[in-house]
């Protein structure tokens, strides 16, 4: 698989523990929106540690951007990806993953786990596609939530927001169950995205199936 070094260019912080970093596009490189590439940092200590990172910007764009949760937590990788800076370098690998679009349906997201969605929520926009495409997002609190604004934007009412820790009259509370999602959802026919943590990918599958969600309306990755 071919590699790539690639400058920084930029960086934001879009939460309290989530950095948008905009970097260099080599030539020719595309990707499928809700692909990923496995990412090392250049510096000597972090060539053989790589990760995961999905591209969550537009292929049309002229540089490449990834949305990171940095976990300060513990001495990973992400730790030290807060601590980047303009004009330092990342390898990333050619793209790769499970999800990408394959039509009309329910997005279900977890924390950082929306990355994949921010890419093809984006694409569709720009394509006047939007449909009625829906996105659940799950998070801890409203201080959590992975851009919010733009989010609201897109999609509108169909933007749903439950947050885990904080009651706000604005959003659901508590945790995905069957009951919320029936009462969201009136057409089961469609696909269902998901992707978040492990716990969260578990808990969902044995609800979507109780739903009576088939196999092949799934497309899914944990985080
Ligand atoms: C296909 C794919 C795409 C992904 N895309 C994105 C993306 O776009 N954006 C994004 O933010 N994430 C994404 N992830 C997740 C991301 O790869 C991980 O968060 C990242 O690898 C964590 O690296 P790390 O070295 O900081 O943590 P690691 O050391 O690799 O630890 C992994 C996880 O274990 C936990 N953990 C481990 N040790 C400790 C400790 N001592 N204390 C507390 N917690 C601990 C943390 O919760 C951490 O998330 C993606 C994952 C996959 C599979």
């Amino acid at each position: 698989m071919n590699e790539y070094k690639v400058k920084i260019l930029s960086i934001e912080n879009v939460t309290h523990d989530v950095k948008s970093l905009k970097f260099e596009k080599p030539d020719g490189f595309s990707f499928t929106p809700g692909q990923a590439a496995d990412v090392a940092i250049n510096k000597p200590d972090y060539l053989n540690e790589k990760r995961p990172f999905t591209f969550t910007g537009l292929n049309e764009w002229d540089h490449l951007e990834f949305t990171i949760k940095i976990y300060n937590d513990h001495n990973g990788v992400t730790k030290e990806i807060g601590y980047l800076k303009t004009g330092d370098e990342l390898i990333i690998s050619e793209p790769w993953g499970e999800i990408s679009y394959k039509g009309e349906g329910i997005f279900i997201a977890g924390g950082a786990g929306v990355t994949p969605f921010i890419a093809i929520l984006r694409e569709l926009k720009s394509q006047n596609k939007i449909g009625d495409n829906k996105l659940i997002f799950a998070n801890k609190t409203e201080a959590d939530i992975i851009r919010k604004d733009e989010f609201e934007n897109i999609l509108g009412k169909n933007f749903i927001n439950i947050l885990s820790d904080e009651k706000l009259d604005k959003y659901a509370y508590g945790f995905i169950t069957e009951e919320f999602l029936k009462s969201l959802i009136n057409n089961f026919n469609k696909k269902f995205y998901l992707c978040g943590p492990p716990p969260m990918m578990d808990a969902l599958g044995k609800i979507l199936n109780n739903l009576g969600i088939k196999k092949n309306q799934l497309v899914m990755e944990g985080f």
